[in-house]
């Protein structure tokens, strides 16, 4: 129950949240605020420092993985035999590189989790097992359609508001969208074509749409950069090359943003396909590339956690910090060490489903499957289908209390929350120029929800409040 008090502090929240612009449409097409927690999310200060200071490490792997096609051909190759859209997409790359100019814009996810003895702790590097100040895990680096600058610092400003003024929380600063923004324009600048504007593929029904139209807009008032929002069977139709740029409603793009195309369903069309290919034929500098997509998916991020392979990218230093956050992952017909001894991860997962989660090579959200949905899923899987899958252990986050609000109900839940740290980085033919940490995006959701989007309904967004490590460790 709530009290009278509690109740008037959610309407106003509530009300403070769609001043802000934290937005979004219901299924049925009415309007709401964004999911959002009450709680900011309570880390110390050295996850919070390992966290940022991993970001423009990861940018830099990124970059490195995306410059070996063969590496990403090697590992997705044998998948898109199975897979008519992995195909699609690595059958875009044309003979010729058109554009130079990299920019990468991700975002890296992260649990924190207190559990020490988790299965996943096997994958630390010898030299780090000692040590175990540090528990992050990632969850996985986005290279595409990184979602939420825009609400992410709208949210950082509600909850300074709400807070600050009652000296109650010290809740983390945190601008992801200038940043973002400031970045487009700059690789619009770099593009060098007068009157040049930036391309936003978005989807046919998109439901993040005020996180986009907040950037488009800061992109006008503080570089008076034009945006031009299509889906790919328009950007078909409209579209022409013109001596190798790409030119759409008369108006040349410099940069092409991908908010949509990295799911089958942004292809229902012919048309959709060709728009895409018509990008890649194009100069414009495509956020993310095609190379650099790809090095986001999920089969490569399973084969960077071995250190093997990893080594070939990174030094020995930063191999061993990478690891220390892995959880372990596994294709389904690889042979594991177990208790039991040797088995096929099929097998294993088969009699554990509950430590694990096993993934298709697929991003944005309820594409996943847990528990039970694995042992139903596990026998329709054909013996030639195996590696389009990864299985990855479990994390089990930290549990903290948070008051969620959605669709205007507030609740206190028992409850975990995912931290993204955006990283922003330039490169020119693989050699980066400008690398960094510019934010960050908290989800919060109840323990016992699997998934972890937004849009979706299943998380909210929320805020870090930092703690003093000692404070944490309860001395
Ligand atoms: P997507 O590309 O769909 O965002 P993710 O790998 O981020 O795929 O998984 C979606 C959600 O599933 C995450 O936001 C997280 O909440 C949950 N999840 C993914 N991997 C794990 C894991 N290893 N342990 C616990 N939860 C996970
Ligand atoms: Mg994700």
């Amino acid at each position: 129950m709530q009290t009278q008090e509690q109740k008037e502090l959610v309407e106003n929240a509530i009300e403070l949240a769609q001043l802000h612009g934290i937005l979004k449409y219901l299924p049925d097409g009415q309007l709401t605020h964004a999911p959002f927690s009450l709680s900011p999310y309570c880390i110390t200060k050295s996850d919070l420092a390992e966290m940022t200071e991993l970001t423009a490490a990861f940018s830099e792997l990124m970059i490195s993985v995306s410059q070996n096609w063969d590496f990403l051909e090697h590992h997705l190759g044998p998948i898109s035999a199975n897979d008519p859209f992995l195909q699609m997409l690595l059958n875009c790359r044309t003979s010729e590189i058109m554009q130079s100019r990299q920019l990468l814009v991700q975002r890296n996810d992260f649990f924190i989790t207190n559990d020490e003895q988790s299965p996943d702790k096997q994958n630390c590097s010898p030299e780090y097992e000692t040590n175990a100040a540090s528990l992050l895990r990632q969850v996985e680096l986005n290279t595409v359609s990184v979602s939420f600058p825009f609400l992410a610092t709208k949210l950082t400003q509600l909850h300074h508001y709400l807070y600050e003024q009652n000296c109650l929380k010290q809740v983390i600063q945190n601008n992801p969208l200038d940043a973002v923004v400031d970045a487009f324009a700059k690789a619009v600048r770099d593009y060098d074509i007068a009157d040049s504007v930036m391309l936003i593929v978005i989807q046919p029904k998109e439901k993040n749409i005020f996180d986009q139209l907040g950037l488009e807009q800061l992109m006008w008032e503080k570089h008076k950069i034009s945006t031009i929002r299509k889906i790919l069977s328009e950007i078909y139709r409209d579209g022409k090359l013109r001596e190798g740029h790409l030119v759409v409603d008369s108006k040349t793009v410099a940069v092409t943003y991908f908010r949509a195309g990295y799911t089958p369903d942004d292809f229902s069309t012919k048309d959709a396909v060709k728009g895409r290919q018509l990008i890649e034929a194009s100069s414009s500098i495509q956020v993310p590339d095609l190379a650099m997509h790809l090095s986001g998916m999920k089969k490569i991020q399973q084969v960077l956690t071995k250190q093997e392979v990893l080594s070939d990218f990174v030094s020995p230093d930063l191999s061993g910090r990478f690891s220390k956050t892995f959880a372990k992952m596994h294709t389904l017909d690889e042979i594991i060490d177990t208790p039991e001894g040797e088995v096929s991860a099929a097998e294993w997962v088969s009699k554990h489903p509950e430590d694990y989660v096993l993934k298709p090579q697929r991003e944005g959200g309820g594409n996943n499957y847990f528990g039970s949905d694995i042992l139903n899923l596990l026998p329709t899987i054909r013996k030639e289908e195996q590696k389009a899958y990864i299985l990855m252990v479990k994390i089990k986050p930290q549990i903290h209390s948070a008051i969620l609000v959605v669709n205007g109900q507030a609740e206190t839940l028992n409850c975990v929350s995912e931290i993204g740290r955006f990283g922003i980085c330039f490169a020119e033919n693989g050699v980066v120029k400008n690398n960094r940490d510019v934010g960050y995006l908290v989800r919060t959701k109840a323990e016992n929800v699997n998934e972890g989007g937004v849009c979706a309904g299943f998380a909210c967004l929320n805020t870090i409040a930092d703690i003093d490590d000692q404070q944490e460790s309860g001395n």
